[in-house]
């Protein structure tokens, strides 16, 4: 540890950084920063930066506003881009409250806690392979972001059409400055939209590199006078942003989904997984799509998943199996979008495939055909449910979820439920504009 710590102080030296941010993610996945000149460097490795609590989203009341940041040595970096101000490295905390003890409502503890009891089953790592996908829309004369996208090309063009190419190759280029292995990028299927991957990595990495990667891609595309959002649906008719997320298990360095011997080379373990994962995928829903927005992405005719289904080969379902075996043997669940909070979305879906593990959970049969030229009678026989379909249906199958309460704690459990709520109210009793054009000269 000390070491650690003196190696910080060199580095922050050797580069000249003159400020450091303090991070953290709130209940709903915004990042939050405290920034402190390198002056308090000192203070900040001995975990003595204090905050107020109460002034985050769902984070505290008023009366025990007091919270400690603990930063992650693992986690200091500074940012390839020079300011007027000199350079500005961060470190990613957790969030501790004055008796010393990690606070309930700070989502990274919260999935440090869920990886615990994925321990004591006798797991080493559980790994996420993440891939966001966003959009760039131009900015308008006074920099604000318009709806204008900001090329039109389509899935995996090339130059000329795709303008975004520049700025996406830049952000490649800052990411691999910042550590981040990227194992591809390319425009998705809409227009103005792209998609980069990262390689796999534990789930807390991969997490503190998805939060990282949101602030690279925002701040790189403003250099290019663009807007970049991670908003699930920004434009109705075409594709939404989706976050695949790839999970695998593993114990000691060996990939425990992978089993040479089985017909498709999955182990129990993969089967039981999974099966946790179809049996809480209503559950864990407002989790991983938190927005009312998810789910104008979550509907037929745009490769993201509505109904509640796995298979080997086909892209339609909610879980696909890629081919790859050996270590990358992965479940791909194709349901969460990029607005999602990294932390809570994997201790859900962790906890989910933990539940499938412990009950040893069998999974339904495998859907090949295509899940949307089915009747509803023929998904009712083969009990296929479908997903969730508003905000307020999620929610309320998370609240009746037992496992989700496990993963994300009383304290994250309640705030999230009454957050969503709030803005699940807020948005009903508005009048949009499909209803104006629809009703209004009609009646
Ligand atoms: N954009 C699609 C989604 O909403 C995914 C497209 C793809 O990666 N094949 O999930
Ligand atoms: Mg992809
Ligand atoms: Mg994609
Ligand atoms: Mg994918």
């Amino acid at each position: 540890m000390d070491k650690k710590i003196a190696e910080i102080k060199q580095l922050a030296k050797e580069e000249d950084v003159h400020f450091l941010r303090l991070m953290f993610t709130d209940i709903l996945g915004v990042i939050k920063n405290v920034e402190v000149p390198i002056s308090q460097l000192d203070k900040v490795l001995d975990n003595k930066m204090m905050f107020d609590g109460s002034s985050i989203e769902g984070f505290v009341r008023i009366e025990e506003s007091d919270m400690y940041l603990y930063p992650d040595l693992d986690t200091w970096l500074v940012f390839p881009w020079e300011t007027s101000h000199g350079k500005v490295a961060r470190l990613i905390c957790d969030v501790y409250t004055p008796d010393g003890e990690p606070f309930a409502g700070d989502p990274r503890g919260n999935l440090k806690r869920n990886l615990n009891k994925m321990k004591e089953l006798g797991f080493t790592d559980f790994n996420l392979g993440a891939e966001p996908e966003f959009f760039l829309f131009k900015l308008d004369a006074d920099n604000k972001p318009t709806l204008n996208l900001n090329d039109d090309g389509g899935y995996f063009d090339l130059s000329p059409t795709d303008l975004g190419e520049n700025c996406r190759r830049e952000i490649v280029l800052e990411l691999e400055k910042l550590g981040f292995e990227i194992e591809a990028s390319h425009h998705e299927c809409a227009s103005g939209q792209h998609e980069i991957d990262f390689k796999y990595e534990n789930v807390l990495k991969a997490c503190d590199e998805i939060q990282t990667f949101k602030l690279v891609v925002k701040t790189i595309a403003r250099k290019h006078g663009l807007h970049a959002t991670f908003m699930p649906k920004p434009i109705h008719g075409i594709a939404g942003s989706g976050m695949h997320c790839n999970m695998s298990l593993f114990k000691d360095g060996d990939n425990v989904f992978y089993d040479p011997k089985d017909e498709r080379e999955l182990s129990q373990t993969a089967y039981q997984f999974l099966a946790g994962l179809i049996e809480h995928a209503r559950g864990y829903t407002a989790v991983c799509n938190p927005l009312v927005n998810s789910y104008k992405r979550l509907v037929p005719g745009y490769e993201a998943p509505v109904y509640v289904a796995w298979s080997g080969r086909n892209r339609s379902p909610l879980i696909r199996i890629p081919a790859s075996r050996g270590l990358s043997t992965r479940l791909e669940l194709r349901s969460v979008d990029p607005s999602a909070n990294p932390y809570l979305a994997m201790a859900a879906l962790l906890e989910a495939g933990l539940d499938g593990i412990r009950r040893e959970l069998t999974p339904p049969a495998e859907v090949n055909q295509n899940i949307y030229e089915m009747t509803q009678a023929e998904r009712d026989a083969a009990s296929i449910k479908d997903l969730p379909s508003t905000l307020h249906n999620a929610v309320k199958d998370f609240k009746k979820d037992d496992t989700m309460k496990a993963a994300l704690g009383t304290h994250i459990f309640e705030s999230f439920i009454a957050s969503k709520e709030h803005e699940w109210a807020d948005y009903r009793e508005r009048v949009t504009q499909w209803e104006i054009d629809t009703y209004l000269t009609l009646y």
